[in-house]
């Protein structure tokens, strides 16, 4: 089975999810950055409502993040979760990168900035950069083991993510939908306990639990 096949069958099977939805008239780079940031340890449904209050308080521009007041910023983004924590994040992204042209925000300057890890930094990159980052989380890493094309769940972030970008197109559009599908994948059938049956991989997964 090759990695790419994955791919096609997830998109068959779920069509193309579009991601990452931002809301009309507001930076691309901004909002997926801020909602990267937010959706650090909890479900999307929480960020949305997070990012809903920044919106409906007119603060989600890189000037209003840059001078509103923490506490109140910790008040809006609380529906997400860790809010003393990641309103900090919020305020040291936006001081590091005010400002700057894109072409200057890489990997390694996001890594450099407090609060930013591999994962929120290559949705950043892939999602509000266009750049070709693969994104790997804890559904990626699940489901690949399930399927046999990894051997450990404690392999690198950078391991499984060369893995994958070395055996599909270098294709922005296709990471950018193929992670999303993985997400689905995750969160429909490759649960914690997974629905094997009706899962759309369950002819090719080595794992699979009938
Ligand atoms: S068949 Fe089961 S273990 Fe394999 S990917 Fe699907 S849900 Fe996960």
């Amino acid at each position: 089975m090759q990695i790419k096949d994955i791919y096609t069958k997830l998109l068959d099977h779920f069509g193309f999810q579009k991601w990452w939805p931002v809301h009309k008239g507001t930076d691309r780079f901004l909002e997926v950055s801020i909602g990267a940031i937010l959706t650090q340890n909890t479900n999307w449904k929480n960020v949305e409502k997070a990012i809903e209050n920044l919106i409906r308080e007119n603060v989600l521009s890189w000037d209003k993040l840059e001078k509103i007041d923490i506490e109140k910023l910790k008040k809006l983004i609380k529906p997400a979760g860790f809010y003393n924590q990641k309103a900090v994040y919020i305020k040291n992204f936006i001081k590091a990168t005010k400002g700057q042209p894109k072409e200057r925000i890489t990997k390694d300057f996001i890594l450099s900035i407090k609060g930013i890890g591999e994962e929120t930094a290559d949705s950043i990159l892939l999602y509000g950069l266009d750049k070709p980052y693969f994104i790997v989380d804890a559904y990626t890493k699940r489901i690949f083991y399930r399927l046999g094309i990894i051997k450990t769940k404690n392999i690198s972030y950078k391991k499984l993510q060369d893995i994958i970008q070395q055996n599909i197109p270098e294709d922005i559009d296709i990471y950018k939908e193929f992670h999303a599908l993985l997400v689905e994948l995750g969160k429909n059938y490759c649960r914690k306990k997974p629905l094997c049956k009706e899962c759309p991989l369950n002819d090719i997964c080595k794992k699979n639990l009938k």
